[in-house]
């Protein structure tokens, strides 16, 4: 059984136990080494592991010693594609069963329990686009797949191509072995899979899940990822879900999350507005708190330095604050009206690689806030590109500022949770600052 939790970066890390050990590892938790919490995406301690400070402001926790896995049963799934093997995730305890604080799946847990106590629920769905990309000898070929036209052609998309296979059917049809597989795997491991299509790039895909309870779609979003990467690997693909895998070409990849609020004893929908405009007084200051806090959890929902670069006009990628009803160049979307129960609010800003326990309470902590303060939202826009609305952060550096500066985060998630992440986000931000790309190769090399 593999026992897995999502680290601070939303990668899923697991530690196999052989069958004779489970009963006692179900009892006793299993142990890892509590540094994978202190390393930034290229696995660099990000903080001095074996000196008792960590500088985050949490006594005693160095990264020398071990945390213990601590398995949710209601998790366990059998996996499809390998043999006797199965899931269980896990949130994170230190060896005296105190709760570590830098585990992300508690922490939305907490959010929801939070919200749970003034009597509400969220619900959400989520949207996740990614690339698929050959692979020839376990090496990874940069070759589309699913173009019209260009079966398994080198990555030389025209401008003029993009587009030419959204929802193509024979292009679909094409890669069924692939989407196949992955309906099968992810049906079969119990996710709650809704579809599965080919979005406007070169080889881009989407998938979609069914709306449902806020941390079970987190946990099914950790496991759908890995799901598609793993069967996909099997076939000789590689799927990514960076934002902007196929550089100034290509398009970018969105993770759109839907979210409303419900009455726990009802169940009805409190963002459903009983007349007039598209969401209830509720629904508007949640509106508005996600406005508000956008930039401050921009890390959170955009945790890399390539997300940013999907912030571009006229690109269904927002590119500034601001909402519009059912406009999808809008940062949010309201869907939904007078009658409709699924009345929601689409968050286009985030992207696909992002820890979803973390994406989804960085949108809990905005919008609750939001009501807490009885905010009001602006006009909707009907020209999104062009409203007048602040910017989206220009890159994970200015989005780090914004999140340290952001009471809501400190006050929800604590400083030691907040100054710990933008520390290991300001490593990675600076370790890209450093690096010389291509781009000032061909910019600078020949006219200075
Ligand atoms: N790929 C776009 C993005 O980066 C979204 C396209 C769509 O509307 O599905 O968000
Ligand atoms: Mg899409
Ligand atoms: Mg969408």
């Amino acid at each position: 059984v593999r026992f897995s939790f999502a680290d601070q970066h939303g990668i899923l890390r697991s530690k196999t136990i052989a069958r004779a050990g489970v009963d006692a590892a179900l009892r006793t938790g299993v142990t890892a080494p509590s540094s994978l919490l202190l390393k930034d995406t290229s696995g660099q301690s990000v903080f001095s592991v074996f000196s008792a400070d960590t500088g985050v402001g949490v006594g005693g926790f160095s990264g020398a010693g071990d945390i213990v896995l601590v398995p949710d049963p209601r998790t366990f799934r059998v996996l499809p594609w390998a043999e006797r093997t199965a899931w269980i995730l896990c949130d994170l305890r230190f060896p005296d069963g105190s709760p570590v604080p830098f585990c992300s799946r508690s922490l939305l847990r907490g959010r929801l329990e939070a919200l749970a106590e003034g009597g509400l629920g969220m619900t959400v769905g989520a949207e996740l686009e990614f690339h698929v990309f050959r692979m020839s000898d376990g090496d990874l070929q940069v070759e589309h797949v699913a173009t019209p036209g260009r079966p398994g052609g080198a990555i030389d998309a025209a401008p003029t191509t993009r587009g030419a296979q959204l929802l193509h059917e024979e292009s679909l049809d094409g890669m069924q072995p692939l989407v196949d597989a992955l309906y099968r795997g992810i049906t079969l491991l119990d996710l709650p899979l809704r579809s599965i299509e080919l979005e406007f790039g070169a080889s881009q895909f989407e998938l979609t899940m069914e709306a449902g309870d806020a941390g079970d779609i987190a946990d099914a979003v950790m496991l759908c990822r890995m799901a598609v990467r793993s069967i996909a690997r099997r076939l000789g693909y590689h799927a990514t879900f960076m934002s902007r895998p196929q550089g100034a070409e290509g398009s970018s990849t969105g993770w759109h999350l839907h979210q409303s609020l419900y009455d726990l004893t009802t169940g009805v929908g409190v963002f459903v507005p009983e007349d007039g405009p598209p969401l209830s007084p509720m629904g508007r200051s949640y509106l508005a708190g996600l406005l508000a806090h956008a930039a401050g959890a921009a890390p959170l929902t955009t945790p890399t330095v390539n997300g940013y670069k999907r912030y571009q006009p006229f690109s269904l990628a927002p590119d500034r604050i601001a909402w519009g009803i059912d406009n999808k160049g809008a940062m949010i979307r309201a869907v939904g009206g007078v009658g409709d129960p699924t009345t929601r609010l689409e968050n286009r800003s985030g992207e696909p690689a992002a820890n979803p326990y973390l994406y989804i309470a960085s949108q809990l902590i905005s919008g609750m806030d939001g009501i807490a303060r009885g905010l009001t939202p602006p006009a909707p826009t009907t020209d999104p590109y062009r409203v007048d609305a602040p910017a989206l952060p220009e890159s994970l550096g200015a989005a780090v500022d914004a999140f340290v500066a952001d009471d809501a985060f400190r006050t929800a998630l604590g400083d030691a949770v907040v100054d710990w992440y933008a520390t290991i986000k300001r490593a990675e931000f600076s370790r890209y600052l450093r690096h010389v790309s291509d781009w000032e190769q061909r910019e600078y090399f020949s006219i200075h």
